[in-house]
């Protein structure tokens, strides 16, 4: 890929300058820079504009193919190639995004450590996420239970910490986001003391910025697993 990804040395990050390298008329166009985080490991991609010459283009997506494509709004002009623009991306909508990944990283990390059971998918939307569990049947109290330690955990304000590592060092055990064949390097995100995971997102800086947290209910997806949503307030 050719754009330099902004957004994963600084999830805070949300305008810049950059450059337009290509223009694809099938898939998008390409930045020099971008911190439009293009969806992946269950979060979706970052909204945005770019601003050039008096001009907007809304971006409505991204895609990852042999380059990273910002997908502009059907009919908005876009920026040819060589062309200065400055991006933003919707902070709304991201910081949503970034408080729904840590909380589905915190709900993980509690269940995982108190029910010593794997995770085997989740999804997350703004301000909802679904997780399922490797659980043949719920303990009693089992939603309650959990809903208290997510509390707990929330207010303990653990650090949300991002680092890169050799693969060879990478010793994870999440089931959510696998690695890649051919990657050198890994990104781990780790709630310190909580809950450790090879990621590609974007994350709050501490678990305190989850804020409300309610586990709304379990479901049964067959047997052997189990599943919890939530909505952040
Ligand atoms: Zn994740």
């Amino acid at each position: 890929m050719h754009t330099h990804r902004l957004e994963l040395e600084d999830a805070t990050l949300r305008e810049w300058d950059a450059t337009v390298l290509h223009v694809d008329p099938e898939q998008g166009l390409v930045l020099d820079r971008s911190a439009f985080y293009p969806g992946g490991g269950g979060q979706p991609p970052d909204l945005g504009v770019l601003l050039w010459g008096g001009v907007q283009t809304r971006i409505e997506g991204a895609r990852k193919g042999d380059d990273l494509y910002l997908v502009p709004a059907e009919g908005d002009p876009v920026p040819p190639p060589g062309t200065a623009v400055r991006g933003a991306v919707d902070d709304a909508r991201r910081f949503a995004l970034m408080r729904t990944h840590s909380a589905m990283h915190l709900l993980c990390g509690v269940v995982s450590r108190d029910y010593a059971v794997p995770v085997t998918g989740g999804s997350m939307d703004e301000l909802t996420g679904r997780m399922d569990f490797a659980l043949e049947s719920l303990p009693d109290g089992f939603l309650d239970t959990v809903q208290q330690a997510c509390l707990v955990e929330v207010a303990a304000d653990r650090a949300i910490e991002v680092s890169e590592v050799p693969r060879s060092e990478a010793v994870v055990k999440t089931a959510i986001d696998l690695l890649p064949e051919g990657l050198e390097v890994v990104r781990i995100v780790d709630i310190v003391g909580l809950d450790r995971q090879a990621d590609g997102g974007t994350h709050v800086a501490s678990t305190s910025q989850i804020g409300e947290m309610r586990l709304l209910k379990t479901e049964n997806k067959g047997k052997g697993f189990r599943r919890i949503r939530f909505a952040l307030g």
